[in-house]
């Protein structure tokens, strides 16, 4: 089976696995960024490891528009002409049915990509299956995330994110299908160029946006209610919330900084921590129309800078920073990230707490420079 490799969090996972292709959301070593993957000045050092990473380890990768640094990364890896890349366009206005519409119209050129590379169009109750499927993971692993360390939980993300089992490895209980697409083989494969769902004509779109407006309460970000964002376990220190963008393997060492320097991570706000999973699906919509309740789990729904307006992200950040009592903010950000510098900007008017702009490089022997302004800003907080 091909894999898919990502990283942004509006790529849906249960899309690709529907397609009969493995997704795989990766968190790069930016150890591995090779030299000849674009300039090194001015290119975010994410980008770089992410696009070297992929580049060489999947079938196919998939970047988004969600900043302009992934979408120059994908021009690169597009050039070397090595492996397929898609770049898909996720548009930073969400509030319109336009562009909804667009989004729901690039999952499904995407779908035509996965095609293309070897997968198979699901019917829409396959697609259907898969997302309850991915539905109940996600709602296992927000259940052991709350009794976990900011940093074990961080990790169970990622681990998540590549495809394994949250809990003990087996599969979630009430499942309605199995987790074909992540294990290598299928008792029900997805027929080739079925009939995709009917109700995803513009006049069906139209009716939904109503359906989504008046159901826009519940499925705005405050209702992620379950998701343990604010930790309870190793609770001594000064609570710290940590917000920005990805993290890459080895950035748990964060979470180790700020422990030693008095702190805990009360809040993980990052791109890879609980605050980018999608809204957990409405069970009715999932079986009347569930192409279009991906939109709105996803689309609708996930709070971040790139957002115009950003008021997802701030509405999120106003419930969580005071469920965690996070007495400072660590705004995590690689060096040339212009999206979460702005951020941090607007974070220290947005709240009355001190603000950490923490810029790094990924290179582990730059960490130290890190750790040092995460010491110097517990010593604020005590
Ligand atoms: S860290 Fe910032 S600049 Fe880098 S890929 Fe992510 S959003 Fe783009």
């Amino acid at each position: 089976m091909k894999s898919v490799v990502y990283s942004s969090p509006f790529v849906p996972a249960e899309w690709i696995a529907a397609h009969g292709v493995r997704p795989m959301r990766l968190r790069p070593d930016p150890a591995a960024a090779l030299p000849s993957t674009g300039p090194l000045m001015g290119v975010c050092p994410y980008a770089r490891a992410f696009t070297s990473e992929a580049g060489t380890s999947a079938g196919a990768v998939i970047f988004t528009t969600t900043c302009d640094q992934m979408r120059r990364a994908a021009e690169w890896l597009s050039l070397e002409g090595t492996t397929p890349v898609f770049l898909m366009n996720v548009p930073a206005t969400w509030q319109t049915p336009a562009a909804a519409r667009l989004y729901r119209d690039e999952l499904q050129r995407l779908g035509r990509f996965l095609v293309a590379l070897g997968g198979a169009e699901p019917s829409r109750d396959r697609l259907a299956a898969t997302m309850e499927t991915y539905d109940a993971r996600r709602r296992l692993l927000r259940g052991d995330l709350a009794a976990m360390t900011a940093r074990g939980a961080s990790e169970a993300i990622a681990r998540f994110d590549l495809g394994e089992e949250p809990g003990n490895g087996g599969p979630p209980p009430g499942t309605a299908a199995p987790l074909m697409t992540l294990r290598g083989g299928s008792p029900d494969p997805p027929r080739r160029n079925a009939a995709s769902s009917q109700s995803l004509t513009p006049a069906g779109a139209a009716g939904r946006e109503t359906r989504r407006a008046k159901t826009e309460t519940l499925r705005s970000p405050t209702s992620h209610v379950e998701e343990p964002a604010a930790h309870k376990t190793a609770a001594s220190g000064a609570a710290v919330a940590v917000i920005g963008g990805p993290l890459a393997r080895g950035d748990g060492r964060l979470f180790d900084a700020l422990e030693k320097a008095g702190g805990r991570v009360a809040l993980d706000g990052t791109e890879s921590g609980p605050r980018t999973f999608p809204a957990p699906f409405d069970r009715r919509r999932l079986r009347d129309d569930p192409l279009m309740e991906l939109v709105d789990a996803y689309f609708g729904t996930i709070p971040d800078a790139f957002r115009r307006p950003d008021t997802l992200l701030y509405q999120w950040l106003s419930r969580e920073l005071a469920a965690s009592a996070a007495r400072g903010i660590i705004v995590w950000r690689y060096v040339w990230c212009d999206m979460w510098a702005a951020a941090a900007a607007r974070l220290r008017e947005a709240t009355a707490l001190p603000v950490l702009d923490l810029d790094v490089t990924g290179d582990a022997s730059e960490f130290g420079r890190a750790a040092n302004r995460i010491q110097a800003f517990m010593e604020v907080l005590k």
